[in-house]
């Protein structure tokens, strides 16, 4: 199973076979094609090879079952850990690209404030954890997840914890991206 993933340092779409992703190198400046940080080490060559293969090609996901991956990388406080380190470089390099950008930035102030009940946190962060995922390796990988295409997972928890999305949330997130 093959699948193109692009490389972060020199741009250069490479094809890889998906068994071998995860130690790919860049066929044209040799650096690692996928971050570890992208991919947490919980997942097999295996898992993202059948991932690769049960992409939906134009399928509306009706429902995002985040936790099968979500609880991966761990538990709520190691998420929050892997959303700190990866959300930022995520959202700058995929904003035009992603839907629910906005909706997810705010979403992060949001699981960031110590003023939110811990269960929209959790629910926000697990969103964004997913959100973040798969996002590094296109863009087959991408609707795998079931997200990224369409911003399911993160439109669905923000709507779940939208009365915990203050004014202060959304004003920081357009802040965000008028810089
Ligand atoms: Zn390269």
């Amino acid at each position: 199973m093959q699948m193109i993933v692009e490389c972060s340092n020199c741009g250069r779409k490479n094809q890889v076979d998906a068994l071998k992703v995860k130690a790919a190198l860049c066929d044209s400046c040799k650096e690692q094609l996928v971050d570890e940080d992208v991919i947490p080490a919980a997942f097999s060559d295996d898992e993202i090879a059948a991932a690769v293969e049960a992409a939906p090609s134009g399928v509306v996901i009706e429902e995002v079952e985040t936790d099968k991956y979500i609880s991966r990388i761990g538990n709520h406080e190691e998420q929050v850990n892997y959303v700190n380190k990866g959300f930022w470089s995520k959202v700058k390099k995929y904003a035009a690209k992603v839907p629910f950008s906005h909706e997810a930035v705010s979403m992060y102030y949001c699981a960031m404030d110590p003023a939110t009940p811990t269960a929209a946190k959790v629910t926000a962060i697990s969103a964004l954890a997913y959100f973040i995922l798969p996002i590094d390796v296109i863009p087959d990988f991408i609707p795998v997840a079931g997200f990224a295409d369409d911003g399911t997972a993160v439109f669905i928890a923000y709507k779940a914890i939208t009365i915990h999305i203050t004014e202060e949330h959304r004003a920081k997130a357009a802040q965000f991206f008028a810089e």
